[in-house]
């Protein structure tokens, strides 16, 4: 029986891998997600069978469990727009760190001194406290992006409450590990609740334009929690499933925190992302009006187009209309192409997604590194529902909360579009200098109404 458990694990993991391997190109990403989860069936399935769990468990109450998350979760799955994303997924990565803890929990809870070893007992020990910083660091970051609370919060003193929490951690998670294995009830409890706190306060400074890092960043954690938790149990599919999700998100949060010029042991350490509002500068110049006809000539008499999409698009679902009109652009000789920034929208890749699925080849798509020289050649960008990945001050206020990060430099090109609705601000919450440029013109509305302007204006020239 454990020959055909085991075999079954080794294919759910080689399903992980290969489902991972699709998820990285578009094009293949949705079968990826479905043999990625037929791999999670089948080492649910299978551990039915486990001798670990087959005598003497309430499968009642298990296949319970499975049925109530797992309606919820099918439910959840089906309602939630593209753009709140992130805040399910902040969620799910909670879920995932509390499981971790939970397991880690009854782990130390049950141990004795004939049952423990030392290693056994620290890696659960790390695992606990890994899955709790998720699980608690997750729900915050849930509350933020669902605007259930303010994005940054900072009190003094909180880096040194902060260092005091996690050194009692370190301390206690000392004790457990080197201890016989009996472990006091208080001591256990003041150790669970110090981490969770500690994923709390390590959360709540993070704010600007830097969720995208904590949210991959809480990935990684949870993905090793549960990688530990696969060592503490002896179970190779939980190991396994747990040091892909740790590696996937590692090499995210280290490509996000490149994206955003944060080097990791800022983010880490410091409280990243959460500087002062309040060092915004007097803005200069006022922010000019154009009207879609007007905004759509001067585009078909274009040489060089460059779009630059943002959340604004997504929220609109102005992707369709922007294909249609870079099609007929594209028909008078106007070179379009679009500029994607790695932090636009509300999840990695959201913009490349949203495109493909108009049917924007990929060939005119550009990153960031790709294209930004290319907008002091362009005659016109056009901006689309996006605001903090153009906003200038990111290279020129030192004080400013996204100062330092990479921005697509829309600014320099000969006239700038702004598609948005009005006076809102980015995610960051704060101004943005691009908008009172000289070479800046406001289209107001909308961004898929003022699209099917755009397109009606380039079609009415005929
Ligand atoms: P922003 O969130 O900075 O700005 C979006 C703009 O779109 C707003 O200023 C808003 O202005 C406008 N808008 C909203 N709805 C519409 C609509 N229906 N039609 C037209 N415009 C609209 O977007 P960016 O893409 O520039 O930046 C992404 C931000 O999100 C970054 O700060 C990033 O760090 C953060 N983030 C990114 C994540 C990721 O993984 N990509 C995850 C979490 C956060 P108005 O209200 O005036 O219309």
């Amino acid at each position: 029986m454990s020959l055909i458990i085991n075999l079954a694990y080794f294919v759910a993991a080689v399903l992980f891998i290969v489902g991972l391997k699709q998820m990285s190109s578009p094009t293949t990403a949705r079968p990826g997600i479905i043999w990625a989860g037929v791999g999670m069936v089948l080492a649910t399935v299978v551990t039915f069978a486990h001798p670990e769990i087959s005598g003497g468990v309430n499968y009642t109450l298990i296949v319970l469990g499975i049925a109530i998350g797992g309606a919820l979760a099918w439910w959840s799955g089906k309602k939630v727009q593209m753009t709140d994303m992130p805040q399910m997924i902040a969620l799910y990565n909670g879920m995932g760190g509390g499981a971790a803890a939970g397991i880690g929990a009854i782990y130390l809870l049950q141990a004795t001194p004939e049952t423990v070893t030392t290693t056994g007992m620290a890696i659960a020990v790390i695992g606990s406290v890994i899955g709790s910083v998720a699980f608690s660091g997750s729900l915050v970051a849930y509350a933020k992006l669902q605007g259930l609370m303010k994005k940054t919060l900072n009190f003094p003193g909180q880096q040194v409450l902060n260092l005091a929490i996690i050194a009692l951690v370190v301390i206690l998670g000392f004790v457990m590990a080197l201890g016989d294995g009996t472990i006091g009830g208080g001591t256990l409890l003041a150790f669970f609740i110090l981490s969770l706190a500690f994923g709390v306060l390590m959360t709540l400074p993070i704010g600007g334009a830097d969720m995208p890092v904590v949210i991959s960043l809480y990935n990684a954690l949870t993905g090793l929690a549960v990688g530990f938790k696969g060592i503490v149990l002896d179970n190779p599919a939980l190991m396994i499933a747990g040091i892909v999700v740790g590696a996937a998100g590692s090499l995210l949060t280290q490509l996000m925190a490149k994206a955003m010029n944060r080097p990791l042991k800022n983010i880490l350490f410091s409280q990243f992302g959460g500087g002062s509002s309040a060092a915004e500068e007097e803005i200069e110049g006022t922010m000019k009006e154009i009207q879609a006809n007007d905004a759509g000539i001067m585009m078909a008499y274009s040489s060089k187009v460059i779009i630059v999409p943002g959340y604004g698009m997504a929220v609109a679902q102005a992707q369709h209309k922007i294909w249609e009109l870079t099609e007929l652009l594209q028909k008078r000789g106007v070179d379009v192409k679009f500029a994607i920034h790695p932090v636009a929208g509300r999840m990695p890749g959201h913009m490349n997604v949203l495109l493909a699925e108009a049917g924007v080849p990929y060939d005119i798509i550009y990153d960031l590194d790709e294209i930004n020289d290319e907008f002091k050649t362009a005659d016109v960008a056009m901006v689309i529902g996006a605001n903090d990945v153009v906003n200038p001050v990111a290279r020129t206020n030192p004080d400013s909360p996204i100062y330092g990060m990479p921005i697509l430099n829309a600014d320099e090109a000969h006239n700038v579009i702004c598609v948005k609705r009005g006076r809102g601000s980015g995610f960051s919450g704060i101004e943005n200098h691009l908008f009172y440029a000289e070479n800046n013109r406001m289209l107001y509305g909308d961004g898929q109404k003022v699209a099917a302007e755009l397109v009606a204006s380039v079609k009415a020239l005929g």
